[in-house]
């Protein structure tokens, strides 16, 4: 199991198959052909199984011919993986939790400076973990 376990979190982005960015240049380059789940799975750098496991589990487009092979076309692949896993993007009152791997909500932030960074300090309501956001308003150096 690499899912922990429920806590107060919305909008929890899809993690499983979730590429880096060296796969995520492969992926950009992928051609407008079909793919067997071991091509794609070579062409972008992940395992054939994670196919199975993550993307084809998520819906993710594919062709099934007579004999039941599974086919998918990099384009769609593509446009596909960029629609599913979107870019998470925080909220004014939100700080991203690097343990829970979310957005949560900024609580009781103190401001804090260390040199020329501004920074919210709050603690992780999930993991109590600690938090710091970026204050970007730069008239704060005034
Ligand atoms: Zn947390």
């Amino acid at each position: 199991m690499d899912t922990p376990p429920d806590r107060v979190i919305k909008n929890r982005p899809i993690l499983r198959g979730r590429l880096k960015g060296n796969q995520l240049r492969k992926l950009i380059g992928l051609l407008d052909m079909l793919y067997t789940p071991a091509e794609l799975a070579e062409a972008v750098g992940f395992t054939r199984r994670q196919v199975y496991r993550a993307y084809l589990h998520l819906g993710c487009p594919h062709v099934k011919d007579e004999t039941a092979h599974i086919f998918i076309n990099g384009h769609e692949f593509y446009g596909w993986y960029q629609a599913t896993y979107r870019k998470q993007k925080l909220g004014e009152e939100e700080v991203y939790c690097v343990s829970c791997k979310c957005a949560v909500p900024l609580i009781n932030p103190i401001a804090m400076q260390k040199n020329n960074y501004h920074y919210w300090s709050a603690i992780c309501p999930n993991c109590h973990r600690k938090l710091a956001r970026a204050i970007t308003n730069k008239r704060i150096n005034d």
